[in-house]
């Protein structure tokens, strides 16, 4: 049985996630000025498909202001079909891709959200947690307005439509500096493009063009494969306005000190794309180097859980002189409602997800590269699994610091409870892993790999987080009181 060590008192003072809304992994996209807008969005909506399996929906606005909308639950290649994009006309197109936990999981929160605004559509789609989404929920609501979602995003929209600002781009500007968190949104009003990234600038937000179309997304994949040509990150801060090809800047919101999601670098984004103008593939490398030089191992290979720490494996590699072995083989179609019989008793999840290759593995002394540890549940099953397979000796190796806090700003992250680093000691984990040895790369060898770029977020590691989290102490406060 795995033991709990007690929490320090700092710790013990910094929230924990209790609130019951929705915590929401997300990918956006806005295609503005292409008549083949759809399809665009499609595609890349598609290549986003990593930050969310859950739902998928597209808007599309023609030239007269007319709308469509299809939204729908699952992966982007089951929800469109051809027929359907065929279906769906203009030069303007908003998509978004979506997965979320406590009980967010609804058709009716799948994104882009889509009002009639003023005689024309407004469509928003949002990625990142709002830190005050619950405190702006009850003040709309005390004045009247009726929420259609669970989700954060819907206050910008109920925002927008309440503000008493003379024109469409003050009125943007009043409700995005109203909202507290992480917001990289694209959102359209008739045939007009906005696009937002909030002043730490905690998600990505990235503008492309395509011939005369100006394309907005998450991350650079997404440009990729339509062959559209980056021209730069959307700044913290920065609204723009795009119409009819041209890029406006609207005055910014007010600054804050930067703080760019430093997990999206260790796990969360493609390896293909740049984040933060930082190679993620690259940055991965660098972590899985310096984790060589922090936490050597005396085997005779390398492996990485694929697909998400390949490039750190690579690097531990590199600097180990181990040869890197493609030791697991991952099965890429088990999706997220993959129904686990009951009796297949409790590493089945990981059984189904990855297979060893015997050959590799038998006799061997491994070193498993994993990019983060959330709960401990996969490496627990990945080291039983290369055991049961005839492994001599398993050596684990993390490229990031122990996760011991919850992300608010739109990682989904368990509770301080669920997160094995968050309550035990390095020691423990190895124990409860029933591995060899125990590596987790430091923080200061983490920034110091990725030291050309942030500044950075780095609250799921040190509980430092930069925005203030309004609803979290709200909350706080009237438990305490
Ligand atoms: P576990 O420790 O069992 O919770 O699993 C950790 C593994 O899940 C990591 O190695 C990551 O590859 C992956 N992971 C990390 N963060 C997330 C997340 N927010 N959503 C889904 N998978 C994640």
């Amino acid at each position: 049985m795995i033991r709990k060590i007690e929490p320090n008192t700092r710790d013990r003072a910094l929230p924990d996630y209790h609130l019951d809304k929705p915590r929401e992994e997300c990918g956006v996209v806005a295609v503005s000025g292409s008549p083949a807008s759809a399809e665009l969005a499609y595609l890349a909506m598609y290549a986003l498909q990593h930050r969310g399996q859950e739902s998928a929906g597209l808007v599309t606005v023609d030239e007269d202001g007319r709308e469509k909308t299809y939204k729908g639950m699952g992966l982007v290649v089951d929800i469109f079909d051809d027929k359907i994009l065929k279906e769906m006309y203009g030069t303007l197109a908003i998509g978004h891709v979506r997965y979320s936990t406590a009980g967010g999981s609804s058709l009716r929160n799948a994104q882009p959200l889509v009002v009639d605004y003023q005689d024309q559509p407004l469509a928003l789609a949002h990625n990142g947690n709002l830190s005050n989404a619950v405190e702006l929920r009850n003040r709309l609501s005390s004045e009247g307005a009726i929420f259609q979602t669970d989700s954060d995003s819907e206050a910008i929209v109920h925002l927008i439509a309440r503000s008493r600002r003379e024109d469409q781009d003050h009125k943007i500007d009043d409700a995005l500096s109203q909202v507290v968190g992480a917001f990289s949104v694209v959102l359209c009003v008739g045939n007009t493009v906005y696009a937002a990234r909030d002043p730490r600038g905690f998600r990505p937000l990235v503008l492309g063009r395509l011939g005369d179309a100006v394309i907005v997304t998450s991350e650079t994949c997404a440009l990729d494969i339509i062959g559209a040509t980056y021209i730069r990150d959307v700044r913290p801060g920065e609204v723009l306005k795009i119409q009819d090809g041209s890029i406006e800047e609207l005055r910014p919101l007010p600054p804050a000190e930067p703080s760019a999601c430093l997990f999206e670098l260790v796990y969360f984004a493609r390896p293909d794309s740049q984040v933060w103008g930082c190679s993620v593939d690259g940055a991965r490398r660098a972590f899985g180097r310096q984790l060589a030089h922090e936490h050597p191992a005396d085997a005779d290979c390398v492996l990485a859980v694929p697909d998400s720490s390949n490039s750190a494996a690579l690097g531990f590699s590199e600097v180990s002189g181990l040869p890197f072995e493609l030791a697991l083989i991952r099965n890429h179609y088990v999706g997220r409602t993959f129904i686990h019989p009951t009796q297949a008793g409790r590493d089945f999840r990981v059984r189904v997800k990855y297979n060893p290759v015997r050959e590799l593995v038998e006799g061997q002394r491994v070193v498993v590269v994993d990019d983060s540890l959330v709960r401990g549940t996969t490496s627990r099953g990945l080291v039983t699994l290369l055991r049961d397979t005839g492994a001599k000796e398993v050596h684990f190796r993390v490229a990031s610091p122990p996760v011991r806090f919850p992300c608010y700003y739109g990682i989904d992250m368990p509770t301080r409870e669920e997160l094995i680093g968050s309550n035990h000691s390095v020691e423990e984990i190895r124990d409860h892993l029933e591995v060899d040895s125990l590596g987790y790369l430091s923080m200061e060898g983490m920034r110091g790999s990725v030291s050309d770029f942030g500044p950075f977020c780095d609250a799921c590691w040190t509980g430092d987080y930069a925005a203030p989290l309004v609803d979290i102490e709200r909350q706080k406060a009237t438990e305490d009181s």
